[in-house]
């Protein structure tokens, strides 16, 4: 469905006879048995910003469906029934790291088993073995390599763009921008003029982890810290770049780092307006130095999604990773503030190191049924959230 159908579907059916969903005024179906969530209610009809204080409250919440309720209540307000998708592939050249997170199962030393760098024709052909579902967006990460210099990344980057011209090309976190700017000695500006002029069109949201120094400093230790991570998206942001966000919880932090870094997405976003999706990211332990930690329940992870979407009143989206949180509990998602279940993905390596045990890809086919069973309209888009339409073979991109 286009975006402008399911739009003109949304308003069909708040106007429909019977239909108890508001997106105005106050709505009458909100109930709590918890009277902390009264106050913060009222805020949220009212669209007034909410305070650190009341994150706190909501993830200290046992109703957590009272809060799941407020967060579909602005999600609804936002998009309607809208729920976006996208097509895409993602490329890992190398899992080749110096850093050694405590966070990750992906990354190797150079030389040990299991490491890998691709060549540039690997990594080209990768891209070109998930292109038969007409990918719109190749995703690039991967680890901190200490001998590929830039300009290995910045051909790669060129060679996709030659290759796959109608493709847009999200790569590289703020993590691997400063690393990379670090081994040419160049600074973060010019890196990013350089990715630029290759053809990189966006970044990736990954990264940044937890930004409080307590957490930081014990699970990725040699990464830059969250002030790095911020001036980097706040300097891509000022040069017309736009990025997502995410955050990795179910470890060692408390409710007060995860408050701390929402608020402190929330601040940089009031100041450059580049953040398009944040990603709340489920700790995987499995194969980490931190695998004694217990994974993430599903109530921690649809609670993460709302007080994400209720937090940050400046982010257009909250997007339900699949890949991490399971396709089922990516659905129910799509009832407590998400909007957006990311894409196709084509082999995802990063999780699946970790012990994810979700499939490495998905049909467009199979997205779409995940979002209409749960009673949304599947809007493909493009990574900037243009809507896509498809016909049997081509694709264009409403702009
Ligand atoms: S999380 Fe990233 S930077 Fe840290 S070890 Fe893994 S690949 Fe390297």
């Amino acid at each position: 469905m286009s975006l402008e159908a399911a739009l003109r579907y949304h308003q069909s059916m708040q106007s429909t006879v019977g239909n108890t969903r508001q997106t105005t005024g106050h709505p009458s179906g909100f109930r709590t048995y918890d009277s902390r969530l009264e106050p913060i209610a009222a805020k949220v009809f009212a669209q007034e910003r909410l305070s650190a204080d009341d994150g706190l409250a909501l993830y200290a919440s046992r109703d957590v469906l009272a809060v799941g309720w407020l967060a579909n209540h602005v999600r609804e307000r936002m998009h309607g029934d809208v729920t976006y998708f996208n097509v895409n592939r993602h490329i890992n050249p190398t899992n080749v790291c110096v850093a050694a997170c405590k966070l990750c199962a992906f990354g190797r030393k150079k030389g040990d088993a299991g490491s890998y760098t691709m060549a540039l024709d690997e990594a080209w052909a990768t891209a070109a073995s998930g292109y038969t579902e007409a990918v719109t967006e190749f995703h690039i990460v991967g680890g901190l390599h200490p001998d590929l210099p830039l300009e290995f990344f910045l051909d790669l980057v060129r060679g996709l763009k030659e290759r796959f011209p109608k493709v847009h090309i999200k790569a590289f976190t703020m993590v691997e921008i400063a690393f990379l700017a670090k081994r040419a000695k160049l600074t973060i500006k010019q890196t990013l003029e350089k990715l630029r002029d290759a053809g990189v069109d966006s970044m990736p949201g990954g990264g940044a982890e937890i930004f409080t120094h307590r957490v930081r400093s014990i699970i990725c230790d040699h990464k830059i810290d969250g002030e790095e991570w911020l001036e980097t998206a706040r300097l891509a942001h000022k040069m017309g770049f736009r990025s997502n966000a995410t955050m990795l919880y179910g470890h060692i932090e408390y409710d007060e780092d995860r408050v701390d870094h929402l608020l402190k997405l929330r601040a940089l976003q009031d100041e450059t307006g580049g953040f398009q999706t944040f990603i709340p990211l489920a700790f995987h332990p499995e194969n980490t130095p931190l695998d004694h930690l217990p994974v993430t329940t599903g109530l921690t992870d649809i609670r993460q999604i709302a007080v994400s979407r209720l937090l940050l009143d400046n982010f257009a989206h909250i997007k339900a990773y699949w890949q991490m949180l399971t396709p089922k509990i990516a659905q129910i998602a799509l009832r407590f503030g998400a909007d957006d279940l990311d894409g196709t993905v084509i082999e995802e390596k990063i999780y699946h190191d970790a012990g994810a045990t979700t499939p490495q890809g998905m049909t467009r086919k199979e997205l779409c049924r995940l979002i209409t069973e749960a009673g949304r309209v599947p809007v493909e888009r493009d990574t900037l959230y243009h809507a896509v339409t498809r016909t049997e073979d081509s694709f264009t991109v409403a702009v």
